[in-house]
């Protein structure tokens, strides 16, 4: 579990289900939801998807940008691994903004409120961990 008091300057990483994309993001997500829409319902295959919001230039590939499958424009789109296919983040709001599909994240995020997001993923689908 990540250390909560380190909010400033920490960055969580995160990837893809093959391991071959990777990023970064700083720990300093502006907002989160459950997105139940039917989009959403149908690029992750589940009931709902839960993502975190950040700009744009919080957020940097660190491995596999070569391996993206991009369905959209350089304004708006989501980007999967383009070779297990896991929907990694989407681009959003003219380009300005990343939604982190939460579900791809290896570390947690420091404020609570966010890990409640992850807490909905782990309840409803019964994984066994400790989230407060
Ligand atoms: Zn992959
Ligand atoms: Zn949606």
């Amino acid at each position: 579990m990540a250390n909560p008091e380190k909010a400033s300057a920490r960055t969580l990483a995160g990837k893809c289900f093959c391991g071959q994309v990777r990023y970064e993001v700083a720990d300093e997500f502006a907002y989160a939801a459950n997105c139940h829409c039917s989009n959403c319902r149908r690029t992750t295959g589940s009931a709902f998807k839960p993502f975190a919001g950040i700009e744009r230039d919080k957020f940097r590939l660190t491995a596999g940008d070569d391996r993206l499958l991009i369905y959209g424009d350089a304004g708006g789109h989501d980007a999967h691994c383009g070779q297990c296919g896991s929907l990694l983040y989407s681009l959003v709001r003219e380009g300005t903004y990343v939604h982190v599909a939460m579900g791809t994240l290896m570390d947690d995020p420091s404020r609570t409120y966010l890990r409640r997001f992850q807490g909905a993923m782990v309840h409803d689908y019964g994984r066994s961990a400790a989230i407060s």
